[in-house]
């Protein structure tokens, strides 16, 4: 036992304090007695003690109470309560208030020091646990904090180096992180951009268009083009409780492909057409030349239909080439409603032959489109075409038109076999067909709902579809009225 551990005797005077002075200076403590509670704090400021003992009523103050106090200052401060006799309660109170041990007459000169020993050992027993837990702890957080530094910096150098432009921003688009690409992409000068507004930065304007409707959860992805021919390809994902992400990534080269890829097609259908009406025209003369037997008359019918096949798809891949290339500017009052009767007054015949019943709604005061009503018919032909297409006979096919917000909805819905929840994001591509409806037999190209896409694209609206297999399909297309 260390010959300096101070002891605290916070007794009254009596023949006990004495002996235990004694007793404890001998055994090689240093002592120091206090006669009240005020010397007692003024003691503990000079030097906090190693072990106190305690009368259970010192100076008219509980001593079960005082040891609290210096408990709750000092939670390992060994305490050793003094009593005049065993009294039942003591020992419960005892452990209750976290006192180490409590003395009571007889004493004998050895009891007081094994006492006084063996709470100072568990004191510095816990003393030395409390030392490497907090070691412990502070080395583990140290640790943590290092990785975090070192994830932080190869997350950064990783940032950095990618050729994808990467823009992070708080909720009100203040700059917290740019990595170089970016200021390759925009061309910008200078490097102090983190904390600016981002308008403030970059002013493109379709990147603002993008900004606007992702925060209004309407468009995640937008095609970022540059005067000089380069596109990008810019989407936002919002980051919770730091705010949101803007990717970009170069698709120059994929737009050059696809437009070499549409030049192709465009150069291709177009060479092809003028033969076809030749042979479309001497398939017309051969039976005007003389009389066919019925085999005969019957190749040149097939024939026929299989020139008027192929002039139809070569009109469509014609027609998106214009529509994809933007020559669709024209633009003029159009009443949908006026549109859609007409397509449904076509396909009256073919609805009566395979029984269908077609259900109309309209909404009343309907506000005009601006648009090319030639297009417009081209869609609604579309939908409507398909929907009786692929109806089931005796099917039902209900197309209703509203407006909601300055924009009108047109629905088109069928009861017929629907369309597999994984290709309806695909139907709109060129030439994609659903397996189901390949399988089924029924005869197209594919190029119907691209058609119908790029019409509804030219004209600033949507469409999408929403179906269930066995139970039908709903196309959905939103258009925005005419401003007056
Ligand atoms: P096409 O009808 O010439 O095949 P579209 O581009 O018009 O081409 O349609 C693409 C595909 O979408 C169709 O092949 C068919 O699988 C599916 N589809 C379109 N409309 C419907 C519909 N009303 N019901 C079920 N499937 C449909």
């Amino acid at each position: 036992m260390a010959k300096h551990d101070l002891i605290l005797l916070a007794l009254d005077p009596s023949n006990i304090l004495d002996l235990m002075e004694r007793t404890l200076r001998a055994a090689g403590f240093e002592v120091a007695v206090v006669h009240d509670k005020v010397g007692m704090d003024l003691s503990i400021q000079v030097a906090i003690p190693a072990l106190v003992i305690v009368g259970e009523m010192f100076s008219g103050v509980d001593g079960f109470l005082i040891s609290s106090e210096l408990l709750e200052r000092f939670p390992t401060l060994p305490i050793l309560m003094y009593a005049d006799q065993d009294r039942s309660g003591i020992a419960k109170k005892a452990l209750n208030v976290g006192i180490s041990d409590y003395l009571y007459p007889p004493l004998k000169l050895d009891d007081i020091v094994a006492a006084v020993n063996k709470a100072m050992n568990r004191a510095s027993r816990l003393g030395d646990w409390l030392r490497r837990e907090v070691r412990r702890t502070t080395s583990s957080l140290a640790e943590k904090a290092s990785i975090s530094e070192s994830e932080r910096t190869k997350l950064e150098a990783v940032i950095s180096n990618i050729q994808d432009g990467v823009i992070v921003m708080d909720d009100h688009q203040n700059i917290l992180l740019m990595n170089p690409a970016v200021h390759e992409i925009f061309k910008l000068e200078g490097h102090l951009f983190v904390g600016k507004h981002l308008k403030d930065v970059i002013t493109n304007a379709d990147l603002w268009a993008l900004l606007s409707r992702s925060s209004e959860g309407a468009l995640k992805y937008h095609e970022i083009n540059f005067d000089d021919g380069r596109v990008f390809n810019a989407q936002y994902t919002p980051i919770p409780k730091i705010g949101a992400a803007i990717t970009m990534q170069d698709i120059s080269y994929l737009k050059e492909l696809d437009r070499l890829k549409n030049d192709f097609i465009h150069t291709v259908s177009h060479d092809l057409r003028s033969p076809l009406t030749a042979i479309l025209g001497y398939t017309e003369l051969i039976e005007r030349t003389g009389s066919l037997n019925e085999n005969q008359h019957e190749f040149v019918h097939r024939l026929q239909s299989s020139v008027q096949h192929i002039a139809t798809l070569i009109n469509d891949l014609l027609d998106l080439g214009r529509l994809e290339a933007g020559f669709d500017t024209r633009r003029e009052v159009v009443q949908l409603e006026g549109v859609l009767k007409y397509t449904v007054d076509m396909f009256d015949t073919q609805a009566i032959k395979k029984n269908i019943h077609i259900q109309v709604d309209i909404a009343p005061d309907l506000k005009p489109l601006r648009a090319n009503p030639i297009r417009i018919r081209q869609m609604l032909d579309n939908l409507v075409g398909n929907a009786i297409k692929y109806a089931t006979d005796g099917g039902h096919i209900s197309i209703s038109v509203s407006t909601h917000d300055n924009q009108l909805i047109l629905k088109v819905e069928d009861d017929g076999p629907g369309i597999p929840q994984e290709e309806q994001g695909r139907i709109f591509e060129k030439f994609y067909r659903a397996t189901n409806m390949v399988s089924g037999g029924i005869q197209g190209s594919g190029l119907g709902l691209a058609i119908v896409k790029s019409i509804v694209e030219s004209h600033q609206g949507r469409v999408w579809v929403e179906s269930t297999v066995g139970k039908g399909s709903k196309f959905f297309v939103l258009l925005p009225a005419a401003t007056d």
